[in-house]
């Protein structure tokens, strides 16, 4: 290793600045459901990308363009080949953040979408929630290390400065493949302290923190989980009015993004 000071290395440290140097310029936003995604495409004005990046026959759609001084990437994970319905859930997220991040070496990944509130917790229909840290709630592992690999625990990037002035509530999210919840969800929804819960945020956290790349998880809340109403209805009704709520916050934070390093956010 060059001694400190090194004048090579110096030079070449001012070519290649770390990324924390320079301003973030490469996005890739996941949003799971396509009723989510399309308020956001249309508002960035982005393209849908006729040569996929990625491999031939899968689902996934890549969304593009640039955005004030970004490169904005949307990827949707499209409808099941089979059933015609949204991929959501955890196996068909990680895979689009994989394959995403591979293609499209992005700064900054922010993972946007729709998720059951807890009003114990303080969450209201169509609150914008930034996420603090991401956890799952339904792998249940009762042998000790592997209890933690299942909850899966791990921090977002700290956005301090975007969450004072955006003025957006932050809480924690806790993550699972099903809409509804079990009394054992329950109990690991609670041990979790979370505020928020949805079925993508904890896989895409597992691939960004695997190959480095740092994430921002903007909720929107279509139901209340701790409210009497059934959770598939309340989701369906709130989730038109929650989707332009949404894509309003995505658009604040790519403006608050644009121009800014992760120190400054
Ligand atoms: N019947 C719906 C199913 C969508 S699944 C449809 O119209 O196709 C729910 C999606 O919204 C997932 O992407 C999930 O992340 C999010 N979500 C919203 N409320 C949720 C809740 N209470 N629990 C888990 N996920 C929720």
């Amino acid at each position: 290793m060059a001694p400190p000071g090194d004048k090579s290395e110096a030079s070449e440290e001012a070519m290649v600045a770390e990324p924390e140097q320079r301003p973030i310029s490469t996005i890739v936003i996941i949003i799971a459901m396509q009723t989510e995604a399309l308020p956001v495409v249309n508002k960035l004005q982005l393209k849908e990308d006729p040569d996929s990046v990625f491999p031939p026959g899968v689902p996934w759609v890549r969304y593009y363009g640039t955005y004030k001084d970004l490169n904005i990437n949307l990827i949707w994970p499209g409808k099941d080949p089979t059933l015609g319905v949204d991929s959501v859930g955890t196996v068909s997220s990680a895979l689009v953040t994989y394959a995403a991040i591979q293609a499209l070496k992005p700064d900054l990944i922010i993972n946007a979408g729709t998720a059951g509130g807890f009003k114990a917790k303080g969450a209201n229909i169509g609150d914008i929630f930034v996420v603090l840290d991401c956890a799952f709630h339904d792998r249940r592992i009762p042998i000790p290390v592997f209890d933690l690999y299942g909850i899966g625990l791990r921090k977002a990037c700290e956005t301090p400065n975007l969450v004072k002035e955006l003025n957006l509530k932050v809480g924690k999210l806790s993550t699972g493949d099903s809409l509804d919840m079990t009394q054992q969800d329950e109990a690991s929804i609670i041990a979790n302290d979370a505020t928020v819960k949805d079925m993508e945020g904890a896989a895409v956290a597992y691939v960004a923190e695997l190959l480095k790349v740092p994430a921002i998880f903007i909720k929107a809340v279509t139901d209340l989980v701790d409210s009497d109403k059934p959770t598939a209805e309340e989701f369906l009704q709130n989730l038109a009015a929650v989707t332009a709520a949404l894509d309003q916050a995505v658009e604040l934070v790519i403006d608050f993004i644009n121009g800014k390093r992760f120190s400054q956010l």
